[in-house]
């Protein structure tokens, strides 16, 4: 069982090294639970983003859904082609197979 004393040394340990990390403790005004953020985040400082403290609903969930689920190479085709539209190059994997024995470290170079 943990006790009050555990809980708050915990709770000191884990908001220590937050803050050294440049997390901000902030206090939802809705739910009243604490919570981190980036002192340079556009979110709101006074609501944790929970669907019920941020109004009860994000935009996507009026999303409309799709009709029929994408098989994995269609989403593997869907990421390429949005990572290529805005910039980054397809690079043809190399084989890593090692046929003489075990594999411990494999590492490249960029070209
Ligand atoms: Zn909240």
């Amino acid at each position: 069982m943990v006790d009050d004393e555990s809980l708050t040394n915990t709770y000191k340990v884990i908001n220590k090294f937050m803050t050294e990390k440049g997390w901000l403790e902030c206090r939802c005004g809705t739910c009243g639970k604490n919570f981190y953020l980036k002192p340079s985040s556009i979110a709101s400082k006074s609501s944790c983003g929970w669907g019920q403290c941020a109004g009860g609903s994000y935009s996507f969930f009026n999303s409309i859904k799709r009709k029929r689920i994408m098989s994995p190479r269609q989403v593997c085709t869907a990421i390429c082609e949005h990572f290529e539209r805005i910039g980054f190059k397809t690079e043809i994997p190399r084989n890593i197979t090692n046929l003489d024995g075990n594999t411990d470290l494999i590492t490249g170079r960029n070209s």
